[in-house]
């Protein structure tokens, strides 16, 4: 059987990159990856679901251990990709996603470059600011130190080999899929 392709999307947060993946899964049996992480959960997430939800240390026990495919620190927490997960659903012929911020996506550029990434971008700095502030569970710190490093990332959206900006869901949802169906 073919391999799976390997999709990486990236965008800041705030972009609507979970509404999108969303969209997404919606349409085609997509396998996503879920991702470990040092970061506390937000109110309505499950560990397993959302995210895998560890300790530094165990996180720095999946490091040693090389279990991540890729891993990246961000705004003051460990985020990184189980490698056993995604390397299977590649083997059974799926599609799989990864959604992962810009560090780790280059990582995945360089040891996978047959993978496709993508960046979602939001339709402005505004709308992306105003998006940021709606998340009411996050400090207003939190939200400023977001907010920069959304800035920061924008500017890379260069390195990514293709953008799609997010201005309304259902056509950024149709034209990763074009991209997906084109590669
Ligand atoms: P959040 O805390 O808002 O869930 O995620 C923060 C950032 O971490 C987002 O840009 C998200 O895409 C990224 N992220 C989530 N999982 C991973 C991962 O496994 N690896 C990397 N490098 N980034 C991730």
């Amino acid at each position: 059987m073919a391999k799976g392709k390997l999709i990486v999307i990236s965008g800041p947060a705030g972009t609507g990159k979970g509404t999108v993946i969303n969209g997404l899964m919606e349409r085609e049996r997509y396998a996503l990856s879920v991702s470990a992480t040092t970061r506390k959960p937000r109110g309505f997430e499950q560990d397993g679901l959302n995210y895998f939800f560890k300790t530094v240390e165990e996180f720095e026990e999946m490091i040693k251990n090389g279990e991540f495919l890729e891993y990246a620190k961000f705004v003051g927490n460990y985020y990184g990709t189980p490698k056993k997960y995604v390397l299977e659903k590649l083997e059974e012929g799926k599609n799989v996603l990864l959604e992962i911020e810009v560090e780790g996506a280059m990582q995945i550029k360089k040891n996978y470059p047959e993978a496709a990434l993508i960046f979602l971008l939001p339709p402005s700095e505004e709308e992306l600011e105003s998006r940021l502030r709606g998340r009411a569970t996050d400090s207003e710190e939190t939200i400023l130190k977001r907010l920069a490093r959304a800035k920061e990332e924008l500017a890379q959206k260069d390195k990514y080999d293709y953008q799609v900006v997010n201005i309304e869901v259902e056509q950024a949802v149709e034209e990763i899929e074009e991209i997906i169906r084109n590669l």
